[in-house]
């Protein structure tokens, strides 16, 4: 069984032409898939209903064979607190809680506290070279820095499924690559799920499949491998 099962979503915006259009794809656990497409074709509606934070006119996505877009408010919270790491739009920096309190946010709200909290925090700062930033405030930060954090922010605690929207749009080649470095390190050490919608051919490169959308619609898929599965 396919660790995500995206069956038949449509998303209606008002009257609006359907943002989604009976759009279905399985995705295999440990599977790294991108989403590309024109602007405003759907990729963003796309990734905010498989992280239950938006919900989808008709259709159902499954993770774990779960129906988790059926879920109401608390349970689809600790969905998204237990299983994912999320780098979304608009999914922000707390601009109250230092660098460092944002990073460890998903560890504190998932109780019991860890007890190796600051070295899981420290460990990851280092790894996005946030070190000396921890004790700075979201608006001292600059927008890769603050992508940075969403990126350390979202990986903490080793999530099942990753899902991000440009994570890379804001970085610097340098960043960039050790983020997605880390991505690709996580898939093969904890078999994470990753998901994340680009522009980008660079960050296109570490996915295992790239999925075309167009018009709500699925349009091709390709994988590493040079198959092109549907056109
Ligand atoms: P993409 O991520 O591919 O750029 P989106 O999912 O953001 O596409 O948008 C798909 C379509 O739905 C666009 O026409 C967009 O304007 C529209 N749309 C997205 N979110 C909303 C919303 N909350 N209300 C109304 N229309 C929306
Ligand atoms: P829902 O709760 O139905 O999933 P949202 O919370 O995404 O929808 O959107 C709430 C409102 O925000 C929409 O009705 C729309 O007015 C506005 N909105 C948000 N994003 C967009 C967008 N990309 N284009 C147009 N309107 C938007």
């Amino acid at each position: 069984m396919a660790f995500v099962q995206i069956r038949h979503l449509t998303k209606r915006y008002g009257q609006h032409r359907a943002a989604l259009d009976d759009f279905s794809l399985d995705i295999a656990a440990n599977e790294f898939v991108g989403i590309m497409g024109p602007s405003g074709v759907g990729k963003s509606t796309l990734l905010n209903i498989i992280a239950t934070l938006k919900k989808p006119t008709s259709g159902t996505v499954f993770v774990a064979g779960q129906p988790v877009t059926k879920w109401r408010d608390a349970k689809a919270a600790n969905f998204r607190r237990t299983q994912l790491g999320l780098m979304i739009q608009d999914f922000r920096l707390l601009p109250n809680l230092t660098i460092g309190d944002n990073i460890a946010l998903p560890l504190t709200l998932l109780p019991p506290r860890p007890k190796d909290l600051a070295e899981r925090v420290a460990q990851v700062a280092t790894q996005f070279s946030l070190d000396p930033l921890l004790t700075r405030y979201p608006h001292q930060l600059s927008i890769g820095q603050q992508q940075r954090v969403a990126a350390a922010r979202a990986i903490i605690t080793k999530p099942s499924l990753i899902l991000a929207d440009e994570p890379t749009a804001s970085l610097d080649s340098h960043a960039a690559t050790t983020f997605l470095q880390h991505l690709a390190k996580l898939h093969h050490e904890a078999h994470t799920t990753t998901i994340l919608v680009t522009h980008d051919a660079f960050t296109a490169s570490f996915c295992d499949r790239i999925v075309f959308i167009k018009d709500g619609r699925f349009f091709a898929a390709v994988t590493s491998k040079g198959n092109q599965q549907q056109f």
